[in-house]
């Protein structure tokens, strides 16, 4: 398992993570949520021991993971790493980026594996074409074929759908979440999308500032959020004396003490989202239909 105790890091003068921990079974999903500059990728760095921890200890198994200072070659059999910033052989074929670190030893098996990966990510079609003719979209699923490839133990995925658009990126998505319990592979996966941690995450961490905020399972943590923050990352929320409400926590009764004046219906498909002004404060919720301008409505909340 992935055992990250107490790290800490500072560039420079700036501390970026304090005293982070967490630990990941085999097979395991740790979703790393957090606004921008919160520290995820770092995090993901460190791990990878591409940079050195000030603090603190990260292992894989019994395997101490080291940083350039004290290991030369940054990099493990064990572990795959897709940065933000992924980087491929442009002037080659999609198969030959996948295919790179395959044996050549049995070429039927290599060409079946390559051929499997392709699914994986969805890319049939693009075996032979230069990866410098793809979009940005799919460069990002082959640089995620390609970190699967060799069925690492543990693999860290840094925003891997940010290039990928929605008409893709619900069945990509499923298609590698499920490739990875299959082959129970660990996954460290940074991402802003709660689609992400929702179905697929066993637990989820919210960096705030480069502390843990909050570690626990998605559910746990979907069902009680405590901090505006965190409900803000599942939903649109209001905040009512104190209290934090998802939209489709409020709903319209007939009659009740709660009188809101609305003020806009946003269409959302098969619902619209209200927004009202209940005792001066903006309150949001969920309805079948758009409620007129400046109508009073009464409210009832239930979590
Ligand atoms: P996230 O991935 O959550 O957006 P990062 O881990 O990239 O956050 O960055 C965390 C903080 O560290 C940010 O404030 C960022 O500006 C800073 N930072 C990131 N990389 C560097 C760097 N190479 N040098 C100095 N500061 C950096
Ligand atoms: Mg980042």
């Amino acid at each position: 398992m992935l055992s990250i105790t107490n790290v800490s890091f500072r560039y420079k003068d700036r501390a970026v993570l304090k005293t982070v921990s967490a630990s990941v079974q085999s097979g395991e999903c740790l979703a790393i949520v957090g606004e921008s500059g919160s520290g995820k990728s770092t995090l993901l760095k460190l791990v990878f021991g591409q940079m050195d921890v000030d603090d603190g200890t990260i292992f894989w198994k019994e395997q101490a993971i080291l940083g350039p200072k004290n290991k030369l070659v940054v990099g493990h059999d064990f572990m795959k790493y897709v940065a933000q910033e992924f980087d491929l052989m442009p002037y080659t074929s999609v198969s030959e980026n996948i295919g790179d670190h395959l044996s050549n030893f049995f070429p039927d098996e290599k060409k079946s594996r390559v051929k499997e990966l392709i699914e994986v990510v969805e890319l049939e079609g693009f075996e032979d074409t230069k990866v410098q003719f793809l979009s940005g979209g799919q460069k990002q699923r082959v640089a995620l074929a390609r970190a699967i490839a060799k069925r690492p133990e543990i693999i860290l995925l840094d925003e891997p759908f940010s290039h990928i658009d929605n008409f893709k990126k619900q069945s990509l998505r499923r298609n590698l979440f499920a490739y990875l319990k299959v082959n129970n592979i660990a996954c460290v996966l940074a991402t802003h999308d709660k689609n992400d941690v929702l179905s697929f995450a066993d637990q989820m961490m919210v960096l705030h500032k480069g502390s843990v905020m909050k570690i626990d399972c998605p559910s746990t943590i979907y069902s009680n959020p405590g901090h505006p923050l965190i409900a803000a990352f599942f939903d649109e929320f209001s905040n009512v004396n104190g209290e934090l409400y998802y939209a489709h926590q409020i709903t319209v009764v007939d009659d009740g003490p709660l009188k809101a004046i609305v003020k806009h219906s946003f269409y959302k498909g098969h619902y619209f989202l209200i927004e009202a002004e209940l005792n001066e404060t903006v309150v949001c919720f969920k309805n079948a239909t758009a409620l007129k301008a400046n109508s009073v409505v009464s409210l009832c909340l239930k979590r």
